[in-house]
C-alpha cells in the first residue's frame, strides 16, 4: 500500500531488521517489531545459517564492514540453534498478537524488512522517503528521531560493539522501528490535524494524536 498522511492510522506498527547479506542471501540478525504506544520495541537475534568459517573471502569482508562501520552486529550474535526459519514464525506471532483490526497494516522502511512480510503474508506500508516525498529517508528518520523525540538520543541496544577507532552510530533495528512508530505519529500526521511541522510543534502533535487513539 501507498502511504499517504491520511492513512499513516491504520498502521498499529513497524519493523526493522539488521543482518548480514553474504552468501547470496540476507542473514537477519536482529529484528524489532515495536507495536503499539505501549511498548518498547521487541528483540529477536539469529544466527545466520552459514558459519563464518564457511564464507568466501569477499563475505568476510563485507562482515567485517558491516560489524565495523555500519551496524555493529557480531556474526555469531544469534543463540546456536535460533535458525532464519524462525524469522518469519516470529513476524506472524507478533502479529497476531498484536494487529488491531481497524489498523492491520505494519510501516516498513527496509527492503529486507518487506521481504520478510511479503513472506509471512502481512500487509505493510512502505515508509521509505526520496527525493519529493513527504516520507523520511533512513538519515532523516535519525536526525528526527535523536533531535526532536529523544532529549538524550537513545543511540542502539546493547547488542552493537562499540569499537574506539569507529562511529558509535550504529544502524540498529530497534532504534529504526521506534523512531520510524514515532515519525508515522507526529510528521506523518500533520494535515490530518492541521498541524504546522516545525519542531516546536512536534511535541503538541504527537499528544494530539495519542489523546485521540483509543484502541491503541
Ligand atoms: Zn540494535
Amino acid at each position: 500500500m501507498e502511504l499517504d498522511r491520511y492513512n499513516a492510522p491504520l498502521i498499529f506498527g513497524t519493523a526493522d531488521c539488521q543482518g548480514f547479506g553474504v552468501n547470496n542471501t540476507f542473514y537477519v540478525v536482529e529484528l524489532a517489531l515495536k507495536a503499539g504506544k505501549k511498548c518498547e520495541p521487541n528483540c529477536f537475534l539469529f544466527r545466520p545459517s552459514v558459519s563464518y568459517n564457511e564464507l568466501s573471502k569477499k563475505d568476510k569482508t563485507t562482515v567485517y564492514w558491516l560489524t565495523n562501520y555500519y551496524h555493529g552486529l557480531p556474526y555469531d550474535l544469534g543463540f546456536r540453534g535460533v535458525s532464519q526459519d524462525e524469522v518469519v514464525d516470529k513476524v506472524i506471532q507478533w502479529y497476531k498478537l498484536n494487529m488491531i483490526v481497524e489498523k492491520p497494516y505494519v510501516g516498513v522502511m527496509n527492503q529486507e524488512m518487506e521481504k520478510i512480510l511479503l513472506k509471512a503474508g502481512i500487509p505493510y506500508v512502505i515508509c521509505r522517503g526520496g527525493e519529493g516525498s513527504f516520507l523520511p529517508t533512513t538519515k532523516e528518520l535519525m536526525t528526527f528521531g535523536s533531535q526532536a523525540l529523544c532529549k538524550s538520543p537513545f543511540r542502539t541496544c546493547g547488542f552493537h560493539v562499540k569499537k574506539p577507532e569507529t562511529s558509535l552510530i550504529r544502524t540498529c533495528a530497534v532504534k529504526k522501528s521506534m523512531y520510524l512508530w514515532h515519525w508515522l505519529q507526529t510528521v506523518g500526521l500533520p494535515q490530518v490535524f492541521g498541524i504546522k511541522t516545525d519542531d516546536q510543534k512536534l511535541s503538541n502533535s504527537f499528544a494530539l494524536y495519542f489523546c485521540d487513539d483509543k484502541n491503541n
